[in-house]
């Protein structure tokens, strides 16, 4: 195997990486808490999250005597919510069973909900700096490079634990993570500028954009739903309204907040198919009255698009929240976004 230059790499790393709050003082928690965000998101995204959920739940413990609501709530915004609830599930085990101390052993974190052999390798070498290679997309990036080898996370898995210096992981696995986030970016690497460079197969065979190869890219389904925006005076509450809102409890959106909608075909559907449909799945008979427009969201696995509806609602008592529990209810972009189609005067906290 080609000799691979890793202290190059991280003498790179300790002259140019990033100053990144968890990074000052590799506190375990703070640590978990970046590894779990970055899951799904890119670091300039997550970083004022990080900041206020920090704020918000500064130890293991205030996270595991925390309200799943609030949990969700500090979330909103992040998207992929199973992973704040995993997270909050994840911190009351390390209460009970590590008595509020992040296990060092990859075994015990491997226990944890939410961690995964990935997640639990980076927390592993980056808190407590064990030696587990890490192996992201930004990984794959570079070393598929620096080897001119086609593959796949988990092909680079071996190389990467071979190409470890031991002692080093925390600085290492950054140190390559950064490297493929700054210089070996997916087009027009700055290879000028990488300590990789001199030794770097696919650089010296000009082949830099050939790796990793390109994946064929699936397209994602469209999947397309009616909304029903139904405004009722609230009890007691003068002239002012609430909006109808229900509690999902699926897993891509479980203890979010949002508009009750049913699966819609636009073409097919007419609105009384609708009404029977709300009615099958919430009990509710609603009147769909005009369009007040359509709200768009990418999940991993679909697009989805939302038509909401002004309704009116007979028959039955809904639960109505009003303007002040809507700025406190966690809600998911897509109910934000449609939040604001229903033209609902509130005010919320970003
Ligand atoms: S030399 Fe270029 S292609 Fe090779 S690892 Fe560095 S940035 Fe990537």
């Amino acid at each position: 195997m080609q000799a691979f230059p890793a202290q190059a790499l991280l003498k790179w790393f300790s002259a140019e990486q990033r100053p990144l709050p968890w990074r000052e003082a590799y506190n375990p928690y703070e640590v978990w808490v970046s590894e779990i965000m970055l899951q799904q998101t890119r670091v300039e995204q997550m970083l004022p999250y990080y900041e206020r959920f920090l704020q918000k739940f500064p130890s293991v413990e205030a996270l595991a005597q925390a309200d799943e609501q609030a949990v969700l709530k500090a979330w909103e915004g992040l998207g992929y919510y199973s992973r704040a609830r995993n997270f909050h599930a994840a911190a009351k085990r390390v209460v009970e069973r590590f008595g509020g101390k992040l296990p060092m052993r990859l075994d015990d974190l491997l226990e944890l909900p939410g961690l995964g052999p990935y997640t639990a390798a980076a927390v592993a070498s980056i808190a407590f700096n064990k030696n587990h290679a890490v192996v992201d997309g930004n990984v794959v990036r570079v070393l598929s490079r620096f080897f001119a080898r086609a593959g796949e996370a988990k092909d680079f898995q071996e190389t990467a634990q071979q190409i470890l210096p031991k002692g080093r992981a925390r600085a290492f696995n950054q140190a390559l993570m950064e490297l493929g986030a700054l210089v070996c970016v997916p087009q027009q690497p700055l290879c000028g500028q990488c300590p990789l460079n001199g030794e770097c197969v696919a650089r010296k065979q000009g082949m830099q954009e050939e790796f990793p190869e390109r994946a064929t890219k699936k397209r994602r389904p469209t999947k397309v739903f009616a909304a029903a925006c139904v405004r009722e005076p609230l009890l007691g509450a003068g002239s002012r309204d609430g909006l109808w809102l229900v509690k999902g409890e699926n897993k891509l959106l479980g203890g979010l907040w949002g508009f009750p909608l049913v699966p819609f075909k636009p073409l097919a559907d007419a609105k009384e198919t609708l009404e029977k449909r709300f009615d099958r799945e919430f009990g509710v008979q609603l009147t769909l009255h005009k369009e007040l427009g359509r709200a768009e969201h990418d999940y991993t696995h679909f697009h989805q698009v939302i038509v909401l509806f002004e309704a009116s609602a007979e028959g039955r008592k809904l639960v109505l929240a009003s303007e002040k529990e809507l700025a406190r209810l966690p809600l998911s972009k897509v109910n934000q976004k449609l939040l604001k189609l229903s033209g609902a005067a509130i005010s919320r906290r970003s």
